[in-house]
């Protein structure tokens, strides 16, 4: 069997610092638009826990789907480091098992990958610093 051809772009992805905020991703290859980046992993929880794990926290690396959440506070790499923008570059597509990550336009190599964290349980407290034209100015 062979791996699918989003395996190299997601094993090349860079964790490193951001001008957003803090860590960021990176792309180490150039991403088509529309390609499969990767997918969201994470310790998998039921949804009340990710709840009582989320509240007070303020950067938050847990993902809910439908029956269950995924917590990736403890990865290494992946998608817990990919910054919010207000026009982003990559967008979230979830199954009731998964939640896969695509590229909304062709992405450069170095390019820093964002999405757009939507409504995320920051519930607008937070301040986006993401400097889109358009930024919403909150996350
Ligand atoms: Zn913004």
């Amino acid at each position: 069997m062979t791996h699918p051809a989003w395996r190299a772009i997601y094993r090349a992805l860079v964790v490193r610092p951001s001008r957003i905020v803090g860590m960021g991703l990176f792309a180490g290859t150039p991403i088509a638009a529309r390609a499969k980046i990767g997918e969201f992993e994470g310790e998998v929880i039921g949804l009340r826990e990710a709840r009582r794990r989320a509240r007070g926290q303020r950067i938050i690396a847990i993902v809910e789907l439908e029956r269950h959440a995924l917590d990736a506070t403890r990865m290494k790499h992946g998608f817990r480091f990919i910054n919010h923008s207000c026009a982003p570059n990559t967008f979230f597509r979830c199954t009731p098992q998964r939640a896969e990550i695509y590229a909304l336009r062709d992405i450069a190599a170095g390019e820093e990958l964002t999405v757009d964290y939507g409504e995320s349980q920051h519930n607008g407290r937070l301040p986006c610093r993401c400097g889109a034209p358009g930024c919403r100015g909150r996350i």
